[in-house]
């Protein structure tokens, strides 16, 4: 059955998160300078370590969306009595710079934009629907990705649920079998898909990989775009 649909992980498959949450982090700490870190790489790989744990108890639903930012930047500052009100406020003004510094992947742009006019295109994505239509929107991706949008703060379950790819193919209006599943993360985002009926593309661009062979039902791409072939076979 061909291929109809198409959804997209963000962070890591179109939108390159590793290199604008180290640009932003290091603009805002240029901007408001911190004690207590011996070199910015060192700052970074704080902020990484807390940003790991704090953002997994999120999926796992022990905190909300607001309260993981709010309890990540006490835990990065040092400061665990610093007000939510505070800690939000820091977070926020982060966040605009890494977006502001925000790349897309170069690969993003020129494939979406062949497979706007054959497939219905979307977005599911483990984080929080807000910040991810403002990050494509500054990358200028958001406009091919109308056909859906499922984010696990809105939809209320992350992947690799089942039900959240297949609410990715409800606003698709596409039925699973139908729709590819694009992702950089292989338990959440290719088993996940792969489990739920969908055809699961698992993004690999770190060129130093190896090319150990994926599970049954799992196809590999190293760069999106082998995609728009990849869809028609
Ligand atoms: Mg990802």
């Amino acid at each position: 059955m061909a291929i109809r649909g198409v959804l997209f992980d963000v962070d890591g498959t179109l939108f390159d998160y590793a290199a604008s949450e180290e640009a932003g982090l290091l603009a805002h700490l240029a901007a408001e300078p911190l004690d207590g870190f011996r070199s910015p790489a060192d700052a970074l790989a704080r902020w990484r370590e807390v940003t790991a744990e704090e953002y997994g108890r999120f999926l796992a639903g022990e905190l909300s969306f607001h309260e993981q930012q709010q309890v990540r930047v006490r835990r990065f500052l040092g400061r665990p009595g610093l007000s939510g009100r505070d800690a939000l406020a820091w977070y926020g003004r982060y966040a605009m710079r890494r977006d502001l510094l925000g790349v897309a992947f170069d690969d993003a742009a020129p494939v979406l934009r062949r497979l706007a006019p054959h497939y219905r295109l979307g977005v599911v994505s483990n984080a929080g629907a807000e910040a991810q239509r403002h990050k494509l929107s500054c990358v200028g991706l958001l406009s091919y990705l109308g056909g859906a949008f499922v984010c696990c703060d809105v939809h209320g379950a992350a992947k690799p649920a089942a039900s959240i790819f297949h609410a990715g193919c409800a606003e698709l209006d596409v039925p699973p079998h139908q729709v590819a599943y694009v992702g950089d993360d292989y338990a959440v985002d290719a088993l996940g898909a792969r489990d739920a009926g969908l055809r699961a593309y698992w993004v690999r661009r770190d060129p130093g990989a190896p090319d150990s062979p994926p599970a049954d039902g799992i196809r590999v791409l190293r760069t999106l775009h082998d995609l728009p072939a990849a869809l028609r076979t």
